[in-house]
């Protein structure tokens, strides 16, 4: 969510920041800005909207500097705007500062720099950060930065210069990202590393509580104490930039038939057959803690905790642990007793989510094992993590999460086949779910397959206002996600439900305007679930099954099926929401709908 880029070195710094934030607007943005210094003079060019109108704005513009820093704002603090958007500056209009995060305590500060005369003209909370930087501000800019973090409460990534300082960036972390790109005499900073692979490939994560100055001999890391740090530098190779729509209209319709790739790299590699068990080189230094807990504890947000919700069904069938999913942004203010025979697994796409991130450091302080399923290499809840397993899914550029959906779902089986083999699992029922695995690229490519019989039963029921998904069981996550990506990307009212619950309030909803989707494959649920169609059907409402082909009855009694290959009831949940994500897809498309974009939404979710 919100994206910094900065740069100085000896290249005209514009169309680098430019290309930087254009490469962050599938992080989800209202605004955009940059700041550079052109002879000492603070050029501050900001609109509303997208990236391309900023670049209009600029068009004609004779500006000549080689160091500046740039935004995108996914509004928090004051609403999307030209003044709210970032750089922020101070009274003298001499530093610009671009942050990602929130000031807690915002207010109070910003009362006590109006009593000192300091002049606000935004409504965000990171205009404090350019006043408190002023106040502290003694030639010394590094310094000035310094003296003002101590007083924020809250998170932040901040990038920040001074007209009459040359080429130099202080950058400083707490809680949002910040990675700085090493280029032959030119530096970087920004928020994730898409920014600045077309310019480097060298790269170093700050953690929190660390800072950066780039100038144009070179960059050092200190620690919010004043201890200049030593960092490794990594190196990233070209496939994990990759960002291209391949062909396809949308990055979201990519990333939908991407899945057989994806799943099939969630797993490669991770499994020994001959032993019926999988082999997870993240989770091998913390082995023998893993063995000895007595409970995990799955904390994520959005798609992910519906991953976590499936996963605890998996882990229930597969292992002897007691698997409780809590959603992430309650799970940090409970009253929780947690000790080291407790796991906190978390899960997030982006390893940002700021919900996800705050709830693992709470769970860090009381002395759970911390483990992590994280897409985005070196993430901050990578760091932070005691152990965890990579995706290896290649950037989700979609804001509606698709392929690390289907692969959180993979590993989560994987974890649950490394635990469960060294309690009650037999070797027998290790390789059933190994053999199942290994089949499930080529089913989801059946799927795949039938897009357009998708397409044309989308189609017919686009006009609908509201839905209702159904399912119980494995397919109770699956009805949420169903619901979930349908709201997400058309606008359209969705309410996912475990199907035992409809009669016990959703079903009053029910008419002939109100489809049900029903995910009701061929499994120990089916009965129910044909019992609680029939009750839809009584009431005239249309039913759209997910199912299997030897379920002759869903057939029969829905009005539309999609009929999917079948598989082990814990693997079954994979086949079943690639449809739905299909579903979804051409009734927003339909719509006329911002896809990859959807208003209000953004990808990686760094404000709690
Ligand atoms: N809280 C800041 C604002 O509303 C930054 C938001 C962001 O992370 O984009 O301006």
């Amino acid at each position: 969510m919100c994206g910094i880029t900065s740069y100085c070195g000896n290249k005209q710094a514009i169309p680098i920041l430019i290309e930087g934030l254009k490469r962050l607007e599938y992080r989800g943005y209202d605004s955009a800005g940059f700041a550079v210094i052109d002879n000492k003079k603070n050029i501050i060019v900001k609109s509303q909207g997208k990236v391309l109108k900023l670049e209009e704005k600029k068009a004609g513009k004779k500006i000549d500097s080689t160091f500046g820093i740039a935004h995108t704002r996914w509004a928090t603090h004051g609403e999307p705007s030209e003044i709210n958007a970032h750089p922020q500056t101070d009274c003298t209009k001499k530093i610009s500062v671009v942050h990602n995060g929130i000031i807690e305590n915002y207010l109070e500060l910003k009362e006590e720099l109006i009593k000192k005369d300091h002049k606000f003209v935004s409504e965000t909370d990171t205009e404090v950060i350019a006043h408190l930087i002023e106040e502290n501000f003694n030639e010394d800019l590094e310094d000035a930065v310094l003296k003002s973090i101590e007083r924020l409460i809250g998170t932040f990534g901040i990038a920040v210069i001074h007209s009459d300082i040359d080429h130099k960036i202080v950058v400083a972390k707490r809680g949002s990202p910040i990675i700085i790109g090493v280029g032959e005499n030119e530096f970087f900073a920004a928020s994730d590393s898409n920014a600045i692979s077309p310019f480097t490939k060298k790269m170093i994560y700050l953690r929190d509580d660390e800072m950066a100055v780039l100038n144009s001999d070179g960059y050092y890391i200190k620690n919010f104490k004043n201890e200049i740090l030593e960092k490794e530098i990594e190196t990233f190779d070209e496939v994990s930039f990759k960002t291209d729509k391949k062909g396809y209209e949308h990055f979201m319709l990519k990333e939908i038939f991407e899945q057989p790739e994806t799943i099939e790299n969630a797993f490669r590699g991770r499994i020994i057959e001959n032993e019926g068990v999988s082999k997870l080189g993240g989770l091998i230094p913390v082995l023998d803690r893993l063995k000895s807990i007595n409970k995990l504890i799955i904390v994520s947000c959005g798609t992910s905790y519906y991953a976590g919700l499936l996963g605890r069904y998996i882990l229930e069938n597969l292992t002897e642990l007691n698997v409780e999913c809590e959603l992430a942004s309650e799970f940090r203010y409970r009253r929780l007793k947690l000790d080291e025979n407790i796991g906190v697994l978390a899960i997030s796409q982006s390893g940002e989510t700021a919900d996800t991130l705050a709830a693992i450091k709470e769970a860090k302080r009381k002395g759970a094992l911390l483990l992590g399923i994280v897409n985005v290499v070196g993430s901050s809840i990578a760091q932070i993590t005691d152990a965890g397993v990579y995706n290896f899914a290649g950037p989700e550029i979609g804001v509606a999460s698709t392929k690390i959906y289907t692969s959180q779902l993979v590993i989560l089986t994987l974890m649950a086949l490394l635990i469960g083999r060294y309690q009650g699992l037999s070797y027998y029922e290790g390789s059933q779910v190994i053999c199942a695995l290994k089949n499930i690229p080529d089913k989801v490519r059946e799927i795949l397959n039938d897009a357009d019989k998708i397409k044309k039963i989308a189609l017919k029921y686009s006009k609908y206002r509201d839905f209702l998904y159904i399912g119980r069981l494995y397919n109770y996550p699956t009805a949420m996600e169903g619901a979930l990506k349908l709201k997400e990307i058309s606008y359209i009212h969705a309410e996912g439900y475990p199907a035992g619950e409809m009669k016990h309030g959703p079903i009053s909803l029910i008419d002939e305007n109100f489809p049900t989707v029903a995910i009701a494959p061929d499994d120990s649920a089916i009965d129910k679930m044909i019992s609680n169609i029939q009750q839809i059907k009584a009431r005239k409402g249309k039913i759209i099954s997910i199912t299997n082909k030897d379920a002759k009855k869903v057939i029969d009694i829905s009005n539309d099926s999609i009929i999917v290959p079948k598989t082990i009831p814990i693997l079954q949940p994979i086949l079943n929401i690639v449809p739905l994500q299909l579903f979804a897809y051409y009734i927003a498309k339909q719509r006329g709908c911002n896809i990859d974009k959807p208003r209000n939404l953004a990808k990686s979710v760094t404000v709690e």
